[in-house]
């Protein structure tokens, strides 16, 4: 280790071992108590057990044809990120891009909404980001109640491994479609709702911010809502 980075490490650490002190002085103890070896490990077994069980559920739907999308898409779109997210976005299907690559939210929007993460500090392997469908609709049309019906169940599946603390649903047709709704997206923004027993918070469809800027200054407010109750819902 050279000089400079010697003391760059000992000036954190004496920044560090005040902070604490600080924190102690505040009879904040609990706060910083080691976790035990037993604790580490059970979390470690948890978070391979999600791993696994995801590597296994995309095996078993990787090849649906429960409705007739399966039958026209190029390739399956299971959603991607960390099987240990808090946080999963869902939007409503997988577009041109995405039914090439396999992949959900590529291209601008995909770009828009990692951007939209970096702002609220977060990576896109830091959170698990899908589709309410996993094949692309023909000319990318709304999805049709039964194609929803049909494709529900492994979003419901993928939930139940995933548990995550809270849902961001990405545009209207998602937000209407989870939350059972007619109402427009404007009336749903702004309020956490419940997606079975996950808080949901919806926001616009990135591919939405590319065509209207104007909405961009609501998109950073329900970004700060959703990072305040992500806050909010992990804090241990
Ligand atoms: S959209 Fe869903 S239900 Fe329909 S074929 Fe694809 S994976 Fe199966």
């Amino acid at each position: 280790m050279n000089q400079s980075s010697s003391m760059e490490k000992n000036e954190l650490l004496n920044r560090a071992r005040r902070y604490l002190r600080q924190q102690l002085e505040m009879g904040f103890e609990h706060s910083y108590r080691m976790p035990s070896r037993e604790s580490t490990e059970l979390i470690d077994q948890q978070a391979q057990s999600s791993d696994r069980q995801m590597e296994t559920l995309y095996h078993q739907i990787k090849g649906c044809t429960r409705c007739p999308l399966g039958n026209s898409r190029t390739k399956f779109v299971f959603g991607e990120g960390s099987p240990q997210a808090d946080l999963v976005f869902i939007g409503e299907a997988p577009g041109r891009q995405e039914d090439l690559q396999g992949r959900p939210f590529v291209g601008p929007a995909g770009q828009l909404l990692t951007k939209m993460l970096a702002a609220i500090d977060l990576k896109r392997e830091e959170v698990f980001i899908g589709n309410i469908l996993k094949c692309r609709p023909p000319r990318n049309r709304d999805p049709l109640p039964q194609e929803v019906e049909c494709c529900e169940p492994h979003l419901q599946a993928q939930l139940s491994i995933l548990r995550p603390a809270i849902i961001c649903a990405l545009g209207r047709i998602a937000a209407q479609t989870l939350l059972r709704t007619k109402s427009p997206l404007g009336r749903l923004r702004g309020d956490i709702h419940l997606y079975g027993d996950i808080p949901l918070v919806a926001t616009y469809h990135p591919a939405a911010l590319l065509r209207n800027q104007h909405l961009k200054r609501g998109a950073w407010e329900d970004l700060l809502l959703l990072r305040r109750e992500l806050d909010r819902l992990t804090a241990a």
